[in-house]
């Protein structure tokens, strides 16, 4: 039976459990739960990927500009001066033009001499070479005046020309720069320029651009983003994708659709597919867009296996806090239980105490008196007060060893010992018990046992406390069995009853310390729930362990197995 405390004290732990840890706990999945779910609703890990995508082909078209840039101001520092004469403009024109296989040709246009044109080495035909002289000529003529008050106002004084022509090979991409000299040429219009190759621009130029540009670490890129308060709502874990290669791409921009048809360059790794941002380039690359997306994968499929990994992380944590929350419950359980057990076993020792002692004072004192007369009646209450002062002496010996091997102190003496022998004295000192109690004793004790090592108290007591149940336990039929025989290497001591019998789920508890089991009889009968936690720990300690067998009305069997070559150890 629960008391009405114990019931309190489970009510007032699980009321704790629920108040202090279960409701934030499950307020906090919950939580964590909505947030997740909002992040794959609005498709925040997406929008975070493609703001850093943005982020990274701004500052991409920045390093591709500055390049082509760079090319041009080169060229141009060493474009000759006014003092030149014409052959040393020459001279110094077709010298850049040759060191610069990115330039299809340069030029350069003065307004009183007119326009020289250096190829570099035979980019273009003669023919060509003359059309495009009369090209510039006829432009400059006009406009030169204009284009030279237009660069006046910029801090770099360039002007850029980009586009595709059709050309008999097929549409190319060209983009050309216009210079001034203000330091040169002051107040003339003159005017240099360089148009890039098309075909350098395809093959060498953008390939070797992207692929610089992808394989740099982004990461430091990622890092300056945040710092500069792009990504404040984002967690970094989103923004970071170590393991996520990107690739870029160039391509005509008037010529995207879902899938850029006439890429112009890619870096390694783009495969197939479509960009997932692009950005239009602006001078000198007006007329081309700047693609990126991930090698392999989408910024999609990063988005729904991250919110899976968070999913799948929540369940595993919600597993392990309901986990922990069962062990704890049932640790304290059994905590309150085993109170329990203690105070039912103090009671329990107590009366056991009681009972012996009174009746060993009421018959000494009856015989005292003299007034019993007769000698089987004398005898009678002698053999009553030595029976219970050895049941004294049985529950003293069990609560000392008890309480020796929960303070770690219960030592064991192993000796070579005749346990046929042990079985058969330690029986012969209860006969006279069992008999008078109405038992049927079944002594069968194998011929032949062979000496072995044990601790002879330990091994009887373990024998008596079992002798002492089967006589406790049993009501209708009366019955003691007691077998000793050896199995291939073990040897096997077995008591068994025909009485009470215990219930199955029952079995492997009755051997943990204080547990008595839930029947009338049990209730009745006193006790102190130590005996079989001391047979077990006897068994253990000589190397074996001990079972039961039994149905519940029909009897148990208890059987000791000791090997016989054991491994003894004293606990
Ligand atoms: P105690 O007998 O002092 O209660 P034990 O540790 O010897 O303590 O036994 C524990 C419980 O196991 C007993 O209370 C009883 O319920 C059950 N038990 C032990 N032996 C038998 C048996 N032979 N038949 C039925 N029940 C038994």
């Amino acid at each position: 039976m629960k008391s009405k405390r114990e019931t309190n004290a489970r009510s007032r732990l699980v009321l704790t459990l629920g108040l202090a840890v279960v409701l934030p706990a499950l307020t906090l999945i919950f939580i964590t739960f909505q947030h997740i779910k909002s992040i794959q609703r609005d498709r925040k890990v997406e929008a975070l990927i493609h703001r850093d995508f943005q982020y990274l082909l701004t500052n991409s078209a920045k390093k591709i500009n500055a390049k082509a840039y760079e090319l041009t101001e080169q060229a141009r520092n060493d474009f000759p001066s006014d003092t030149d004469s014409d052959d040393e403009k020459r001279r110094k024109l077709d010298l850049i033009a040759q060191k610069s296989p990115w330039f299809t040709h340069v030029f350069l246009f003065d307004a009183q001499n007119g326009i020289i044109i250096q190829p570099h080495r035979d980019s273009m035909s003669e023919k060509e070479v003359g059309e495009s002289a009369k090209m510039y000529n006829g432009w400059f003529s006009l406009e030169g005046p204009y284009l030279c008050e237009q660069m006046r106002k910029k801090t770099k004084p360039i002007i850029w020309y980009g586009g595709e022509t059709d050309r008999a090979n097929g549409t190319v991409y060209i983009t050309t720069a216009i210079f001034t000299f203000p330091d040169l040429y002051r107040d003339r219009t003159v005017l240099g320029g360089v148009s890039f190759n098309p075909t350098y621009l395809k093959q060498t130029f953008f390939p070797q651009m992207l692929e610089e540009l992808t394989s740099q670490d982004f990461s430091g890129d990622a890092d300056q983003a945040s710092a500069q308060g792009f990504y404040e709502l984002a967690p970094r874990e989103v923004i970071e994708h170590p393991d996520q290669k990107l690739a870029l791409m160039v391509y005509p921009a008037d010529a995207f659709k879902a899938e850029p048809d006439r890429p112009l360059a890619m870096s390694p790794g783009w495969g197939s597919g479509k960009p997932e941002i692009s950005y239009k380039l602006d001078d000198p690359f007006r007329g081309l867009a700047l693609g990126i997306k991930f090698q392999g994968t989408t910024a999609e499929a990063i988005s729904r296996r991250w919110v899976l990994q968070s999913f799948l992380i929540l369940g595993v944590l919600s597993v392990l806090m309901i986990g922990g929350l069962v062990l704890t419950y049932r640790s304290v359980n059994k905590q309150v239980a085993l109170a329990r057990l203690k105070s039912d076993f103090v009671s329990n020792v107590s009366h056991e105490l009681r009972t012996p002692l009174a009746l060993i004072r009421l018959y000494a004192e009856t015989l005292e008196l003299g007034r019993i007369t007769t000698h089987e009646k004398k005898n009678e209450y002698y053999s009553i007060i030595r029976k219970e002062s050895e049941r004294l002496t049985a529950l003293i010996n069990n609560i000392l060893d008890f309480s020796r091997i929960e303070a770690g102190r219960k030592e064991y003496d192993f000796r070579e010992t005749d346990i046929a022998e042990l079985v058969r004295n330690t029986l012969d000192s209860y006969r006279f018990q069992i008999e008078q109690q109405g038992f049927a004793l079944e002594e069968h004790i194998d011929p032949g046992i062979p000496r072995v090592k044990v601790d002879r108290e330990a091994i009887a007591r373990a024998l008596v406390n079992l002798v002492n149940n089967a006589l406790k336990y049993s009501d209708n039929e009366k019955f003691l069995g007691v077998r000793l025989y050896r199995e291939q290497s073990v040897l096997k001591l077995e008591v068994s009853d025909r009485g009470i019998g215990i219930e199955r789920h029952e079995q492997a508890r009755i051997f943990e310390k204080f547990y008595r089991t839930c029947d009338p009889l049990v209730h009745n009968t006193k006790g102190s729930g130590l005996g079989l936690s001391l047979v077990r720990h006897i068994t253990q300690a000589h190397g074996g362990d001990v079972q039961v067998e039994s149905t519940p009305g029909r009897g148990s069997k208890f059987t000791l197995s000791l090997p016989l070559t054991q491994q003894v150890e004293s606990l």
